[in-house]
C-alpha cells in the first residue's frame, strides 16, 4: 500500500505508523527518559518515536525487522552517536550478544515502543520473562503501544471480565498500568482496533509462588473454560471437598471463579496445593504433562 509521497507499509508486519502527537507525548513522558537511560526500541517504522526518544537519552538501541525502513532510518539517525539500529526480528535476536564492542548501548534499562500486535504476546514474554522463568536481568520500566483489548486484560483487577490468565502472568512480574488509549484514527493505515499505552515496572511480588512452575500450570488450568467455578476448572487436580477446604482457608469464597481471586491469592493457593500435591502423585504427573506455557496463550479467547 503506498499513496503520493508515503512510506508503502506491509500489514504482515502489522505496520501502522502512529501520527498522533498527543499519542506520542504520552509514550515519551510514560517513559520518564533521561541522559542516564539507554532504551531499547522494538519496531521504530519510519522514526517517529526513535526521533523523539533520541535527544533525551544516552543511548537507543532500535530493532527493525524491515530491511527498507532500516535503510530509511540509517539515512536520518546513521550519524547520531548515541543510536544503533539492529536490522532482524526481535523474537530471534539476542541483542546484548549483538553488542560486543558498543559498550555504551549495553545493558538497557528501558524498553519504550509501538510494538507489532501480532506478536504481542511473545515480545511481552521476551521482555519480562515467565513466572517459571523470569527475565535475570529485569528491566527498569517498559512502555508499549499495544491492542487495547491487551492492554485491559494485563492491567486488569480480580472480579472484572477482563481478568484471565495473562493478568496473572504479566502482573506476577511486573506492576501494571494503563497510561492513555489512543484510537485507531491515531495511526496510518488505521488498524481495526483501538490501542492503548501500558507501562510495565518489573518487580518481585510480595507474595512468592514456591514453586513457579506449578503455578503456571495451576493458572492455565483455573481459567482452562472460562467464566466456571475453580473447583470445576481444577477437578483433575482436587478433589472439589478438598479444594473448598483450602479455599476457605484461604479466606476465599468456595465458588470463587479464576477471575475473581487477586494475583496474590493464586500465588496462596498455588502454595497451598502444592503442599497437598506432596502427597498426591497424580498432580505431579498432571503437572509433568502439561506445555510450556507462554504469557499470551492463543487459546486464551
Ligand atoms: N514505531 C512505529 C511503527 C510501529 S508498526 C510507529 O509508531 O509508527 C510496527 C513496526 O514493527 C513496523 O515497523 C514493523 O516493520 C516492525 N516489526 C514487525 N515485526 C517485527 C519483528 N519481529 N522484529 C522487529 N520489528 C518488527
Amino acid at each position: 500500500m503506498k499513496g503520493k509521497g508515503e512510506v508503502r507499509t506491509r500489514r504482515s508486519l502489522a505496520q501502522h505508523w502512529l501520527k498522533s502527537e498527543s499519542a506520542l507525548d504520552n509514550i515519551v513522558r510514560a517513559a520518564e527518559c533521561s541522559k542516564e537511560d539507554r532504551v531499547l526500541e522494538i519496531g521504530p517504522g519510519t522514526g517517529v518515536l526513535t526521533r523523539r526518544i533520541l535527544p533525551l537519552v544516552q543511548a537507543l538501541i532500535s530493532v527493525e525487522i524491515d530491511r527498507d525502513l532500516c535503510k530509511m532510518l540509517v539515512k536520518e539517525f546513521g550519524k547520531r552517536e548515541n543510536f544503533l539500529l539492529l536490522q532482524g526480528d526481535f523474537l530471534e535476536l539476542d541483542v546484548e550478544s549483538q553488542l560486543g564492542n558498543f559498550e555504551k548501548f549495553q545493558n538497557q534499562n528501558k524498553v519504550v515502543a509501538n510494538i507489532p500486535y501480532n506478536i504481542t504476546g511473545p515480545i511481552i514474554e521476551k521482555l519480562l520473562g515467565t513466572i517459571a522463568n523470569p527475565n535475570v536481568r529485569p528491566y527498569e520500566s517498559i512502555v508499549l503501544l499495544i491492542q487495547k483489548e491487551v492492554a485491559e486484560r494485563i492491567v486488569a483487577k480480580p472480579g472484572s471480565r477482563t481478568f484471565g490468565a495473562l493478568t496473572v502472568r504479566v502482573q506476577y512480574l511486573a506492576k501494571c498500568e494503563y497510561i492513555c488509549t489512543v484510537p485507531a484514527s491515531a495511526f496510518h493505515p488505521a488498524p481495526k482496533v483501538d490501542s492503548a499505552v501500558v507501562r510495565l515496572i518489573p518487580r518481585q511480588l510480595e507474595k512468592q509462588a514456591n514453586d513457579p512452575k506449578y503455578l503456571e500450570t495451576l493458572v492455565k488450568l483455573g481459567f482452562s473454560a472460562k467464566r466456571k467455578m475453580l473447583r470445576n476448572n481444577l477437578q483433575s487436580v482436587i478433589e472439589r471437598d478438598e479444594l473448598t477446604a483450602i479455599l476457605e482457608r484461604l479466606n476465599i469464597n468456595p465458588q470463587a471463579r479464576g477471575e475473581d481471586i487477586s494475583v496474590v491469592q493464586w500465588v496462596e493457593l498455588s502454595n497451598e496445593l502444592k503442599e497437598k500435591a506432596k502427597h498426591n502423585n497424580n498432580l505431579e504427573d498432571e503437572l509433568k504433562d502439561s506445555d510450556e506455557i507462554g504469557i499470551l496463550d492463543e487459546d486464551e479467547d
